[in-house]
């Protein structure tokens, strides 16, 4: 039988809003001493982390499509940007024992949020929180402002069952990043103008040598660059897709 191209086209296009319907969610497991941990990237800076069976969220916010996904335990805020701090994508997360940490700026507006500083750390269930600072150095939207000031914003360090996973925030090549030890698997930003273009954060990820090296929150990035950059290095970088095309794009 022969089918009409009109109808085949419609088919073709029904399947394509299915695949993009349901973004794949490449989730990352990592084994350790404590049992597994799994990362799903969710989009951009939005990040879920199952372990100790609980869910914890870092910077969730819009457009990320939260669908399908587990209450928080946990919700992890850097920054006050939008892409990072979303009161909207918060409470579509939260249940009566959801818990909420983030620097003070945050907490100014997500008034249920413990407070964690720069160079402070929490223990919560099993897992260590550290937050490590995230700040530009030269870029800003003005002669003498930064996008990020210094003590502002939070990234952090997991620790679970031994492992060390750190997710950068948005930040420079800053030294306080480049004298990370010991982590076994980093989420490193990049993206123009707000942090660093992928060759610094290259750079940035060489001093510090983690495992495996994942890009997030890296729209407009040659991610080849980045690749380029730690060729020879030892340290495996992963690409997954942060812009599911079923999502509008973030600002
Ligand atoms: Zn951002």
């Amino acid at each position: 039988m022969r089918i009409p191209l009109t109808l085949a086209a419609c088919g073709a296009l029904a399947a394509a809003f299915l695949a993009v319907a349901q973004p794949s969610r490449p989730i990352q497991t990592f084994d350790t001493s404590a049992g597994p941990l799994k990362i799903t990237p969710i989009y951009h800076a939005s990040v879920l982390i199952q372990a100790a069976g609980k869910a914890i969220y870092l910077d969730p916010a819009k457009p990320a499509d939260l669908s399908g996904l587990p209450k928080a335990d946990l919700i992890l805020i850097t920054d006050i940007h939008g892409d990072h701090m979303d009161p909207a994508s918060i409470a579509a997360l939260a249940k009566p024992s959801t818990e909420i940490m983030a620097p003070p700026a945050v907490a100014k507006t997500v008034t249920a949020a413990a407070t964690l500083s720069n160079g402070e750390t929490k223990n919560w269930n099993g897992i260590t929180i550290e937050a490590i600072p995230m700040y530009n150095i030269q870029r800003g939207p003005a002669p003498g402002k930064l996008f990020h000031d210094k003590g502002r914003g939070n990234g952090y360090v997991l620790t679970y069952g031994g492992k060390r996973f750190y997710f950068s925030g948005d930040t420079e090549n800053i030294p306080e990043m480049r004298a990370l030890k010991n982590i076994d698997v980093a989420f490193v930003c990049m993206n123009l103008p707000y942090t660093m273009p992928p060759d610094e954060a290259a750079a940035a990820v060489k001093a510090f040598r983690p495992k495996v090296a994942i890009p997030y929150h890296y729209r407009g990035s040659d991610l080849a660059v980045f690749r380029k950059g730690l060729a020879g290095t030892g340290v495996e970088v992963r690409e997954l897709d942060w812009y599911p095309t079923s999502s509008a794009p973030a600002k």
